[in-house]
């Protein structure tokens, strides 16, 4: 899951960049409003997290702007003012949830778990494909009853692949859902990737859930024998 954080205070926006990557998240950070509309328009984020008093145009206007171009993107407000009339406009703007500063790091992780289920059918905290779990809540992996130990990254690379299963995913998307805008595409890191979470998850003996389409990507699903 790749979040894009805009806030225009560098110790606050480090802060949150810091807090989410530890939770495994790719994480992008703009520093005033254009930038900001310009990386949503460019970049298929899963989630925004957006301060209302931003420079140049503030938070409320780079919203409401992302929502003329018909870009959906999830948003949190994170706002030091909390009078209802500026709850109601950025509400209004077309954010999904408010968070009056100062705010602890675990509660605006809880806020964009609980967002981010909102868009997945269901509005589950597992996702199942074949006997394999995923616990995002735990961020926990088992197969059959093995548990699978994975890394941040191949924890959302196969989140991901879940996500979209039986459907394949491109490496592009992959690229934009799994890391940020500083990662090197040129590089062959979606296969090396791809053959970690391989090892781990379609253990010798097991039935391959990892199907590479060729042209396409890599889907997760099981194939009829
Ligand atoms: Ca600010």
């Amino acid at each position: 899951m790749r979040i894009l954080v805009a806030e225009d205070e560098a110790k606050v926006a480090a802060h949150i960049r810091k807090g989410l990557q530890e939770s495994g998240y790719s994480v992008d950070v703009a520093a005033d409003g254009a930038e900001a509309l310009w990386l949503a328009a460019n970049h298929p984020y899963d989630g925004m997290v957006c301060d209302v008093m931003l420079p140049e145009p503030d938070g409320v206007t780079v919203v409401r702007q992302l929502r003329r171009e018909g870009i959906l993107v999830p948003v949190i407000f994170l706002s030091a003012r909390h009078e209802l009339a500026d709850r109601v406009a950025g509400l209004d703007a077309g954010a999904d949830d408010y968070l009056a500063k100062p705010f602890s790091m675990i509660e605006l992780l809880a806020r964009l778990r609980a967002l981010l289920r909102r868009q997945r059918p269901g509005s589950v905290d597992q996702i199942r494909v074949a006997d394999l779990e995923l616990d995002l809540r735990a961020r926990t992996a088992t197969r059959g009853s093995l548990g699978i130990t994975l890394t941040n990254r191949e924890f959302a690379l196969l989140e991901l692949l879940m996500n979209a299963s039986p459907k394949p995913v491109s490496k592009t998307a992959i690229i934009e859902h799994v890391w940020d805008q500083h990662f090197d595409s040129g590089t062959n890191v979606v296969n090396v990737y791809v053959n970690y979470l391989r090892a781990k998850v379609d253990r010798p003996g097991l039935k391959p859930l990892i199907q590479t389409v060729r042209g396409v990507g890599f889907a997760l699903r099981e194939v009829a024998p």
